[in-house]
């Protein structure tokens, strides 16, 4: 694996230095050589009797092999649901529907471990990330909605709510577990059922929460997890029973789904892509926003929707700021994702490491001036260095478009008036950062920014209690806090 050593004491002392391997242990987590589809409550073999794999990107070791859904495995689930839905889950009362989602938050912590460690085997996201953020926000968010499910005539006073029936729900690759949790628990919450599609390359945070589900006593049928590619995605969006499509992923499928559903009567929110600007003014606590920016775009390899991908700093600043970023990008760990010391863990398949390949020709062909880090990449697996383009148009496309890796483009500006009007120009407007020593900048900024999220003098924190969601190409509808609820309602008066 890779060499840890950190550069910054290099450049200090003319020493190198490495920490010693602190890898969390395989053995730890129990997965199964293959998986079925969790549908009624029980482990049903696919009608399709395929399976296809999944690796673990570190290494390209095959973890296990999961069960491919197909139309007809679908139905099956979409029948499961419905009946589970008609039957029990909408009959019950909602503090006793409060009991399974905390039941199954609880369940979410005592396994935190084994959860973490599946996550960083099958996507190749740091181990410090999944235990540390992963794991414990989805136990968080089915705390969270645990408490709102017998209070909902409080969230929404006069307007009588009322669930909708089956959620179709389908999620991407980047924060397996986290966004199983944000889609089931408020599904639950609002006594809706659930048929839930993890990404291809990273089913099996999903299929453990499945076991999970199975073993808190879940009425059978109410989630139901079904594993499988674009198709099967494909397939619970058309089906003609489900009510409403909660998806999060790309704007490319976003739009496929919006056509293929426009017309229905079921519901929607997309949570897509996004580009977000990360301001710096010369006022900012330079050494905290560095580090904010760094966290902004290398977590979790830049896999985030919201990665403050683009940086505009304050032209007085701007070359102490780089100077600053190329020091602090050097001394990032890139290695081992089960190694307690990575910073930097393994892009999450081959075609997004082809992805990201592309843009950093494209960031080249364009004149932008490429740095990357010199750290060495172990040999077997997809790895890309943290990297980042200065001498950026705001007109070249590696400042337009996701690219969706640890690449980070920056640009400068002189005054608030322009950096609003070059942060804002992108189709998306997902989130924002904004680092100032001045409250009222903040307030300013944040009130002309078009995007979801603006953080100032932080970056990527989130909390089941507060809404998330995008403006424009990224998307519509909120997830997480009381906003959360409002698209698993019909609101009566
Ligand atoms: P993606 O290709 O759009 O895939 C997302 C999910 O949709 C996967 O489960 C995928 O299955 C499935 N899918 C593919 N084609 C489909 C179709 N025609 N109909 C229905 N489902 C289909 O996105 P991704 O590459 O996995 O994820 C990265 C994207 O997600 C980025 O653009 C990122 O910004 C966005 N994202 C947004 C948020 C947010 O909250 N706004 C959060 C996280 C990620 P397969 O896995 O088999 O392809
Ligand atoms: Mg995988």
């Amino acid at each position: 694996m890779a060499t840890r050593k950190s550069n910054t004491l290099k450049l200090k002392f003319d020493t190198s230095w490495s920490y010693a391997p602190a890898p969390e242990s395989k053995s730890a987590a129990t997965i199964n050589k293959q998986y079925d589809l969790f549908i009624n409550g029980a482990w049903q073999k696919p009608s399709s009797k395929k399976y296809f794999d999944t690796i673990n990107p570190a290494n390209e070791e095959k973890l296990s092999e999961v069960a491919e859904a197909n139309e007809a495995d679908v139905n099956k689930a979409v029948v499961a649901a419905r009946n589970a839905y008609e039957k029990v889950w909408r009959k019950m009362s909602a503090k006793e529907r409060a009991k399974y989602i905390f039941r199954i938050a609880r369940m979410v912590q005592e396994k935190a471990r084994e959860l973490a460690i599946i996550e960083s085997l099958d996507g190749g996201k740091p181990i410090r990330e999944s235990r540390d953020f992963d794991v414990p926000t989805a136990a968080n968010h089915f705390f969270y909605y645990a408490g709102w499910a017998d209070k909902l005539e409080y969230a929404f006073p006069n307007r009588n709510p009322q669930s909708l029936g089956v959620a179709g729900q389908i999620i991407p690759w980047n924060f397996p577990l986290l966004m199983a949790a944000w889609k089931i628990a408020p599904a639950l919450a609002t006594g809706n059922t659930v048929v839930l599609k993890p990404a291809e390359t990273t089913p099996l945070s999903a299929l453990k929460l499945a076991e999970i589900i199975q073993e808190s006593d879940l009425p059978p049928g109410v989630v139901n997890i079904i594993t499988g590619a674009g198709a099967t995605g494909a397939a619970i969006v058309k089906h003609p029973d489900i009510n409403k499509i909660a998806f999060t992923g790309s704007t490319e499928v976003g739009k496929i789904i919006q056509k293929a559903i426009a017309g229905t009567h079921k519901k929607a929110t997309l949570e897509l892509g996004g580009k977000a600007a990360n301001i710096i003014f010369e006022d900012a606590p330079l050494d905290q926003a560095v580090e904010g920016v760094i966290n902004g775009i290398f977590f979790n390899q830049g896999h985030v929707c919201c990665a403050g991908s683009r940086l505009y700093v304050q032209e007085s600043v701007a070359k102490q700021v780089i100077k600053k970023l190329k020091d602090r990008l050097e001394s990032l760990i890139v290695g081992d994702p089960l190694d307690k010391n990575t910073d930097i863990g393994a892009i999450n398949s081959k075609q997004q490491l082809e992805t990201i390949h592309k843009y950093l020709k494209i960031g080249k062909q364009e004149g932008a001036e490429m740095y990357e880090t010199s750290c060495a990449l172990p040999r077997k697996g997809f790895w890309c260095r943290p990297t980042l383009f200065t001498n950026v148009a705001q007109s070249n496309r590696i400042a337009q478009e996701e690219i969706f890796g640890p690449v980070l483009a920056v640009l400068t500006f002189r005054t608030e008036d322009e950096v609003i009007e070059k942060a804002n120009n992108t189709p998306y407007g997902l989130s924002a950062g904004v680092w100032t020593d001045k409250g009222s900048k903040i307030f300013n900024m944040t009130r002309r920014m078009r995007a979801g999220v603006v953080w100032a003098n932080t970056f990527n924190k989130f909390d089941p209690t507060s809404p998330f969601g995008g403006y424009k190409e990224s998307g519509f509808g909120r997830e997480g806090g009381l906003h959360g609820l409002l698209p698993y309602l019909n609101l009566a008066n």
